[in-house]
């Protein structure tokens, strides 16, 4: 059986109890809550059953606990997780705004989280590790960059496979060296998932089925379009599958593409066909809608198939032509 490895950032993400614009004045709140998009997506990934460990640097702190005893319990291999003994955990406070937008307060990258780096430990995640699934706001520093690509290219030269979710607001890509290193991973990604228009990251047109076209010309076996409460879409060259959405009441959207991945990856990487990994995902994407806090809605298998054997939503498929 193979085993998916991520790496990035951990963080504790603490609620706003109230929506409205930013935090200039006293205001309750919710939290700590485990998160940071790659934890949310290796326990979610976990808890459909596949094999997973995380490589990542939390604070000697009860932050740094909250996220180990959480992938501890969902059985992910933690042994790669550092302790920085001097740093904190990363945070951040989130705020939704009442049109569904987030304000945030955050400090990830002056964190423990930025002294992430290559530890034997690390190495031996890596080598027992048959997917990677890499996150493009987990691009934060050289050292993580030149771990990603490292571990990449050791996966593949022994058949791996790596899967890419951007997961970038486009203010991102400002951060000095970002777009070099999304292309360098776009160069290696054979599973892409990206939502909206992160879709035309590293090709030259905005149509839809063009960009589909030039990301499967350059090697990636299948992409995944993520469209929110649209569903998603996915294209491998012969097949093209729809996936309405599943009905959801929308309580916190933090973590459903996230949670989308990990199901979809779990079940990529054991064999699945492309269309019950799409039901499946999707389904995990609506139930991590449904509840408050980044991973609390990440169901384990049971729970996302059987929401999803209840409500039935037909995948269409058609061959491309
Ligand atoms: P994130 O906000 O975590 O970065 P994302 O933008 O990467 O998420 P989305 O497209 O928002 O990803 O969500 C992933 C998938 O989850 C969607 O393609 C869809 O299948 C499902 N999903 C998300 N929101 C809803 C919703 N409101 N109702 C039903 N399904 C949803
Ligand atoms: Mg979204």
């Amino acid at each position: 059986m193979g085993k998916i490895v991520s790496i990035g950032e951990t963080l504790v993400e603490v609620m706003a109890d109230s929506s409205g614009c930013g935090f200039l004045e006293p205001m309750s709140f919710t939290g700590p809550f485990p998160s940071g998009a790659p934890p949310i997506y290796i326990s979610q990934a976990a808890r459909m059953g596949a094999a997973t460990a995380y490589i990542s640097t939390v604070g000697d702190d009860d932050f740094g606990k909250v996220n180990l005893d959480r992938l501890r319990s969902d059985g992910v291999d933690i042994s790669a997780i550092a302790i920085d003994p001097i740093l904190p955990t990363g945070h951040a406070f989130v705020r939704y705004r009442p049109d569904g937008n987030r304000d945030f307060c955050y400090n990830i990258t002056y964190s423990a989280s930025g002294q992430t780096k290559m530890t034997p430990e690390a190495a031996n995640v890596i080598a027992a590790s048959t997917h990677l699934h890499v996150v493009g706001n987990s691009m934060f520093t050289d050292e993580i960059r030149e771990m990603t690509a490292q571990a990449a290219a050791q996966i593949k030269a022994r058949g791996g496979t790596v899967s890419f979710d951007p997961n970038l607001r486009k203010e991102m890509l400002a951060q000095p060296g970002l777009r070099e290193a999304i292309e360098k991973v776009l160069s290696f990604t054979d599973l892409f998932l990206p939502s909206g228009d992160e879709l035309f990251l590293g090709v030259e047109t905005t149509d839809v089925n063009e960009a589909i076209a030039q990301h499967l010309a350059s090697g990636m076996k299948a992409v995944v379009h993520k469209r929110g409460a649209e569903g998603a879409t996915y294209y491998d060259g012969t097949l093209v599958l729809n996936q309405p959405p599943f009905p959801a009441q929308e309580v916190d959207p933090t973590g459903a593409g996230d949670c989308f991945g990990g199901a979809f990856t779990a079940l990529w990487t054991s064999g699945e066909s492309a269309a019950e990994c799409l039901r499946l995902a999707a389904a995990a994407g609506a139930l991590a809608v449904m509840k408050r806090g980044p991973m609390s809605g990440a169901e384990n298998a049971e729970t996302v198939r059987a929401f999803a054997d209840k409500h039935t939503r037909r995948v269409q498929g058609a061959k491309h032509v």
